[in-house]
C-alpha cells in the first residue's frame, strides 16, 4: 500500500496505476476517487486526490 505523502492517506496502488497513464511526466487524471500518481524525480509518487497531487506538485516545483 502507498502513502500519500501530503496527507499521509493510504493509496490503493493497483487501483492508480489503472486509473493513470504510464507516461512520466504525463500521468493522465482519471478518477480522483481512486487515486491518483505522478512521476517525480526518478519515482512514482501515489495520491489519494488530484488535491494533494497539486499540493506535492506545488512544493517540488515540477511544471512538466
Ligand atoms: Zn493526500
Amino acid at each position: 500500500m502507498a502513502q500519500c505523502p501530503v496527507c499521509g492517506k493510504s493509496i490503493d496502488e493497483a487501483a492508480a496505476r489503472a486509473t493513470t497513464g504510464q507516461t512520466a511526466f504525463g500521468a493522465a487524471e482519471v478518477d480522483p476517487a481512486k487515486g491518483t500518481r505522478q512521476f517525480h524525480d526518478g519515482k512514482w509518487y501515489y495520491f489519494d486526490t488530484l488535491e494533494c497531487r497539486s499540493k506535492f506538485m506545488a512544493q517540488h516545483g515540477q511544471k512538466k
